[in-house]
């Protein structure tokens, strides 16, 4: 049972305060996007070949949870969204596939840098990106 002093009370707040968002996580997402417009600018599937932009997606080879190798361009193969599909169903012909594209030796020195402790700069790498890009648009 509840009474009118239950009645008149606030409800309770709908959302929990939103923490703004730091500055290392802006930097973080932004590196995020530059780093797949870069690894999509290859132009085409590594798989298959495919070349329709929309479908080109940036696959990665270890996991994104991984901070150093995240945007990591050894660790990230442009794929169509079929072929980043499949590969992600079947991460055993994925592994085959890309140790068979970049060697056994790229692989264990992606694996290792992937498995660093110490603090990732995400603004150091955001702007690291955007000199790639630059640089990559000055050669076209
Ligand atoms: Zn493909």
């Amino acid at each position: 049972m509840t009474g009118w002093w239950a009645m008149s009370r606030r409800p309770p707040k709908a959302k929990p305060k939103k923490t703004k968002r730091t500055e290392t996580q802006r930097a973080k997402d932004k590196s995020d996007a530059l780093f797949s417009k870069l690894i999509r600018s290859k132009g085409h599937c590594e798989k298959c070949g495919r070349m329709e932009y929309v479908q080109l997606q940036c696959a990665h080879w270890i996991s994104r949870r991984y901070a150093w190798t995240r945007t990591y361009e050894d660790n990230a193969f442009c794929l169509c969204a079929k072929d980043h599909h499949w590969f992600t169903d079947h991460p055993t012909e994925f592994g085959r596939w890309a140790v068979g594209m970049r060697g056994e030796s790229v692989y264990r020195e992606v694996l290792e840098r992937s498995q660093r402790r110490d603090k990732f700069d995400w603004l150091a790498e955001l702007e690291r990106l955007q000199g790639r890009l630059r640089q990559q648009e000055a050669d076209v």
